[in-house]
C-alpha cells in the first residue's frame, strides 16, 4: 500500500504565487523518502497541504489509502507532524506536554501516560519528564517535537526541515533516532535541502523545483546520474548515425553534433580515444547544461550559504 499518493496538487496563494504546478507523488509504506528543493521551492507548501495546515488549489491526496478530504479523521491519525519552527508549550512538563497532545487524538489519560513514556523513553528524555521544555537545550527541544509527532503512534512521520540551523552534532545525533524511527517501521517523509542528509538517511528521492518535481528517483539512481556528464561533440564530418562508444551512451542531436553520456568510472580521455577509433573526429565541444545537476549545484551553494555558525569550527 502507498503510504502516500498525491495527484496534481496544485497551490496559488491568495498574492497569485504559484507553489504547486500540479504535484505527482507515491511514498511508500516503510519508505525513508526525501523530498530536496531550494528555497522556495514548495517543499513546505507541500507538506503543509498534506498535515491540513494550508488548504489545496486543487488535486487529490490519500494517506494509507484515506481520502484527505473525505475521511479527515482516518488519515490525519496516521500522520505525525513535526513542523520546522520550534512550538512547543515552553512552560509544561515535558510528560504534560505528549500527554496533552495524545489528547487530541482521543487517546484517554490513562493509555496516553504510557505512549508518553515509550515515546520519550525512545527520544532519550525520560529522565528529563518532569522539566518544563524551557531547560532543554536546543537538540533536545527538537527531539521532544519528534517524540510529541509519535505519541499517538502514527504510521508515518513527516518532518519538514527537522535539522536547519542546528549544529553537526544535534544533526547526526537525530540522523540517528530518525533511522530507529523507520527501521521500526514507521513511514518517514523529511523536506531537506542539505543534500548530504538526504543521502545519508533515505532511500527515495524527489526533488522539486519551482512547484514542480523535477526529479523522483531512488537514491541510488539519483546519484548515479549525478556522476554522468554529458558532452555534445561537434564533429569534422557529417554522420549518417550515432557510432557505438564502448561502455558509453551516444546519440544524434544533427548530423554533425554528437550527445555522448560519460558514466562514472570513464574520463574523457576514453570518449576521445572510442571517437578516434571510430572515425569520428572531433571539431569542438562542449558540456551539456544537466537539468539534475543545475538544480543540486544550486542545493549546494545555499547549503553552503545556509551553514549555521555553530557548524564553523
Ligand atoms: P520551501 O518550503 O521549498 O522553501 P514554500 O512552500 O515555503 O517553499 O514556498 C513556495 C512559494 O510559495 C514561494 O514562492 C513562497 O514565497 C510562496 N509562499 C509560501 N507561503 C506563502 C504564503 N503564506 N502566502 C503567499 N506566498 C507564499
Amino acid at each position: 500500500m502507498q503510504a502516500l499518493s498525491i495527484r496534481q496538487l496544485s497551490k496559488v496563494y491568495r498574492n497569485s504565487i504559484t507553489a504547486l504546478r500540479g504535484v505527482d507523488l507515491d511514498v511508500e509504506q516503510g519508505d525513508f523518502f526525501a523530498l530536496l528543493g531550494p528555497n522556495g521551492a514548495g517543499k513546505t507548501t507541500l507538506i503543509g497541504i498534506v498535515t491540513s495546515l494550508i488548504n489545496k488549489s486543487a488535486g487529490e491526496i490519500r494517506v494509507f489509502g484515506h481520502d484527505l478530504d473525505a475521511e479527515p479523521a482516518k488519515a490525519k491519525n496516521c500522520l505525525g507532524v513535526v513542523p520546522q519552527e520550534i512550538n512547543l508549550n515552553l512552560y509544561d512538563r515535558l510528560d504534560n506536554i505528549l500527554i496533552n497532545q495524545a489528547g487530541f487524538y482521543g487517546i484517554g489519560r490513562k493509555a496516553a501516560r504510557k505512549r508518553a513514556q515509550a515515546s520519550l523513553e525512545q527520544l532519550e528524555l525520560w529522565d528529563r519528564r518532569a522539566d518544563i521544555a524551557r531547560n532543554l537545550s536546543g537538540g533536545m527541544k527538537r527531539r521532544l517535537m519528534v517524540a510529541r509527532a509519535l505519541v499517538h503512534e502514527p504510521r508515518m512521520l513527516i518532518l519538514d526541515e527537522p535539522t536547519a540551523g542546528v549544529d553537526i552534532e544535534i544533526r547526526r545525533s537525530m540522523w540517528g533516532f530518525l533511522s530507529d524511527i523507520n527501521a521500526s517501521g514507521t513511514t518517514i517523509i523529511l523536506t531537506t535541502h542539505y543534500l548530504e542528509e538526504a543521502e545519508t538517511l533515505c532511500r527515495h528521492v524527489a526533488i522539486i523545483d519551482q512547484g514542480r518535481i523535477v526529479e523522483n528517483d531512488r537514491m541510488a539512481g539519483i546519484l548515479g546520474k549525478l556522476h554522468e556528464q554529458v558532452v555534445i561533440f561537434n564533429v569534422r564530418e557529417p554522420l549518417a548515425s550515432a557510432p557505438e562508444l564502448a561502455g558509453l551512451g551516444s546519440r544524434l542531436i544533427s548530423d554533425t553534433e554528437l550527445e555522448v553520456q560519460i558514466g562514472p568510472g570513464y574520463d574523457l580521455n576514453e570518449a576521445f580515444k572510442l571517437l578516434t577509433d571510430a572515425g569520428v573526429r572531433v571539431m569542438s565541444m562542449r558540456n551539456k547544461a544537466n537539468r539534475l545537476e543545475e538544480v543540486f549545484f544550486r542545493l549546494t551553494e545555499r547549503h553552503e550559504d545556509q551553514t549555521p555558525e555553530a557548524d564553523s569550527p
